[in-house]
């Protein structure tokens, strides 16, 4: 039954807006080029080849960046071999640990170079790179520099071995964070490491390759081998690897899991999402909307676990609709290093183009359409204005399938059996969000969700003795807290 509330229509104006406010750049250190991160040097790629790294928010290059080919690949992975046997295998745990500490010390004290320079290579806004990824960075390494000497302790009585060699591919829309995810818990369970950066955004990962050999970690330790897909397949397919551990899309995590069945490699995969964010009629609406519009519009909705599917109870529906509306014409499309900027620049072009046709694809599909008016920069740079689709349909594909832009698609249910199967109906099961007065719904709707993360009347919060991971094709293994420790290990 639909109660027809009173909505106060509330008074917008565009044309007032913030003085700019951006972060200067002038304390930051970049070189024109930069080469692979082999043995603990920068090492030409054997191929003599370089590719750009675009700001997104202007399209100009940034930095020239190698090109890794399975050569450099090897490279890559003999020197982690010999790093292995020769130093990292045999050096105590405790020592082990205080290198990961020194580590994220320095990233703590370095925090604003590392945050500007995120922003300007992905387009995410300052105050995200600033308040969100690189305080986490820091913290996973802190957090598993604190392990590195207590594995007994982790899996008491199951003598926990490292692996060896750690092959990890990441992706572009948390960098650093990604990083600090991946190497962190290996080097704390001592395995040595070959990275893989997303071709877009490798800038942030070749500062760290400066800060690693600033702390004087052992040359091998941790190598860096940038380029494309094809460099990660090589990276993937090389057989001295003991573990890939992967962050990326549903389609190339199946390509991995072909390429390594059958290899003795482990694998752990953490694929795409398309989060179902459901709110009741007794949750604390003003509270609850704010979380929605964090959890698709936050980092331009290029988030794994971004709410993109909103379920509304049919009482609070209309309520709830113009209150995304109203709220949506404040935020701020603009400079990523603009302070006052809530949604920075789409990552590349070709994700905007990917974003765009979802979005035309949703009229097509029949479902209502709306965007906000606020202006967005037209200067160039990749830019997308928050979209709303409503009165969409569950055979959709807007509703099905992961836009990872800031497209936002909204159903309405009556009952909790009803929004449990909507929910629960996509191939993916990364992450969901409740909003409700009452705990007690809250452990019963958890129970029946098949998603790796559940967050209770708030969004996208992460830390990092949390575990993270999916259900069904978001992939399979942990990141985070103890379990992130289990992959890296032999028992
Ligand atoms: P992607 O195309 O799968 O790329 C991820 C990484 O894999 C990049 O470094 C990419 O290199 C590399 N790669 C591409 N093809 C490869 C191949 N055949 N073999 C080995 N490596 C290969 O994903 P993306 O578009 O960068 O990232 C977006 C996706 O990541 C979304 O689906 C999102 O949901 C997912 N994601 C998941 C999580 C999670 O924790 N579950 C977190 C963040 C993102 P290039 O950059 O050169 O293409
Ligand atoms: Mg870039």
């Amino acid at each position: 039954m639909t109660t027809k509330k009173h909505i106060p229509k509330l008074n917008f104006s565009t044309d007032w807006s913030y003085a700019p406010a951006p972060e200067g750049t002038d304390h930051i250190q970049l070189n024109q080029s930069y080469d692979l991160f082999i043995g603990g040097k920068f090492v030409k790629p054997e191929s003599g080849k370089y590719f750009p790294t675009l700001n997104p928010a202007n399209g100009q290059k940034i930095a020239d960046i190698a090109e890794g080919s399975s050569g450099d690949v090897d490279r890559a992975v003999k020197s982690a071999r010999q790093a292995y046997e020769k130093y990292w295998k045999k050096m105590k745990p405790a020592d082990r640990g205080k290198y990961i500490y020194r580590l994220a010390r320095m990233i703590q004290e370095r925090a604003r170079e590392f945050a500007v320079i995120e922003s300007l290579d992905g387009g995410k806004p300052i105050r995200e790179s600033r308040d969100i990824d690189i305080p986490l960075v820091a913290a996973h390494f802190f957090y598993y520099a604190g392990w590195a000497d207590k594995l007994e302790y982790a899996f008491p009585n199951r003598k926990p071995q490292s692996l060896g060699v750690a092959g990890q591919i990441i992706p572009w829309n948390f960098p650093l964070l990604m990083a600090a995810w991946k190497l962190a818990p290996a080097l704390a369970t001592g395995n040595t490491v070959v990275l893989k950066p997303a071709e877009t955004t490798p800038l942030t990962a070749l500062k760290l390759a400066e800060l690693i050999q600033e702390a004087d970690l052992p040359p091998g330790v941790v190598n860096i081998v940038t380029g494309a897909g094809e460099t990660g397949a090589a990276l993937v397919k090389h057989p001295d690897i003991d573990k890939i551990a992967f962050t990326g899309s549903t389609e190339v995590g199946k390509l991995i899991q072909t390429a390594t069945a059958g290899s003795g490699k482990k694998v752990t995969l953490e694929l795409g999402g398309k989060a179902a964010n459901i709110i009741f009629e007794d949750a604390t609406i003003d509270q609850a909307v704010e979380g929605i519009i964090n959890g698709i519009y936050f980092n331009q909705g290029h988030v794994c676990c971004a709410g993109s599917r909103l379920f509304v109870q049919e009482s609070v529906e209309n309520l709830v609709i113009q209150k995304l509306k109203d709220r949506m014409e404040t935020l701020i499309v603009g400079d990523p290093l603009d302070k006052n900027t809530d949604i920075g620049a789409i990552n590349s072009a070709e994700q905007l183009a990917k974003i765009e046709s979802y979005i035309e694809l949703g009229k097509k599909e029949g479902a209502e359409f709306y965007q906000s008016n606020m202006p967005i920069p037209n200067g160039g740079g990749n830019w997308c204005r928050p979209t709303l689709f409503t009165k969409t349909a569950q055979s959709h594909q807007i509703v099905q399938e992961e836009i990872f832009g800031p497209v936002l698609a909204v159903q309405s249910f009556r009952t909790i059996d009803e929004v449990v199967e909507k929910a629960n109906n996509t191939p993916y099961g990364l992450s969901a969000g409740v909003w409700t007065d009452k705990g007690s719904k809250i452990f019963h709707l958890t129970n029946r969700m098949r998603a790796g993360v559940i967050w209770a009347n708030t969004y996208n919060k992460f830390d990092p003795t949390a575990p993270f991971g999916g259900y069904k094709e978001s992939g399979f293994g942990r990141e985070g807290g103890l379990h992130g420790l289990a992959p890296y290990l032999k028992f």
